[in-house]
C-alpha cells in the first residue's frame, strides 16, 4: 500500500497541491473544510497516509482520525458557528455513500430544524428480537478479527 496516491485528491491536499481550507493538523491526520457543506464548519478528517478503505488504514492512524474529529467538534462548538450538536460520519465503500476514495470522516455542525438526517429503508422500525440479534452477533463474532 503506497503511501500516497499521486491522483487522489485528499493526497494532494496532504501534499499542499491542492488548495484547502486547513483547521487542524497533527503528525498523521488533516481537518479541512468540505467544499460542498452540509453546513458551515463542515470538516473532513483525513489520515495524511493514503487509504483506500478503513480495510486499507494502518492501526497508526484509526485512532488519531477520531482524536482529530473530537478536537474539531469540540472547536466548532466555541468556534461561533452554529453547532448545537454534531453527527461523525464516515462512508466506507461505494455503497455507504463513498464518492472521494481516501478515508475521510465528517464532522457536521448540527442544530435543531437543520433538516438534515440518515433515511432509513421501508424495514425499520420494528425492534428485532433477541434470537434474531444473536443470530446477527454470531456471525459478526465469527468474522471479528483479534
Ligand atoms: P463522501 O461521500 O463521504 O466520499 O464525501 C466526500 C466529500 O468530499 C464530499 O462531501 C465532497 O464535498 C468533499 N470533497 C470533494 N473534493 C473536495 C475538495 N477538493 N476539498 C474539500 N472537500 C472535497
Ligand atoms: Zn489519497
Amino acid at each position: 500500500m503506497p503511501s500516497t496516491d499521486p491522483n487522489c485528491i485528499f493526497c494532494k491536499i496532504v501534499r499542499r497541491e491542492a488548495p484547502a481550507s486547513i483547521v487542524a493538523e497533527d503528525a498523521v491526520t488533516v481537518a479541512f473544510l468540505d467544499i460542498r457543506p452540509m453546513a458551515p464548519g463542515h470538516t473532513l478528517v483525513i489520515p495524511k497516509l493514503h487509504a483506500t478503505y478503513l480495510e486499507d488504514l494502518p492501526d497508526s492512524s484509526d485512532g488519531p482520525i477520531l482524536k482529530t474529529a473530537r478536537r474539531v467538534a469540540s472547536a466548532l462548538r466555541r468556534s461561533g458557528l452554529r453547532c448545537d450538536a454534531v453527527n461523525l460520519w464516515l462512508a466506507d465503500g461505494k455503497d455507504a455513500g463513498q464518492q472521494v476514495f481516501h478515508v475521510h470522516m465528517h464532522v457536521i455542525p448540527r442544530f435543531h430544524g437543520d433538516g438534515l438526517g440518515i433515511r432509513v429503508g421501508p424495514d425499520y422500525g420494528r425492534t428485532s428480537t433477541r434470537e434474531e440479534l444473536e443470530a446477527v452477533a454470531a456471525k459478526i463474532r465469527g468474522a471479528v478479527s483479534q
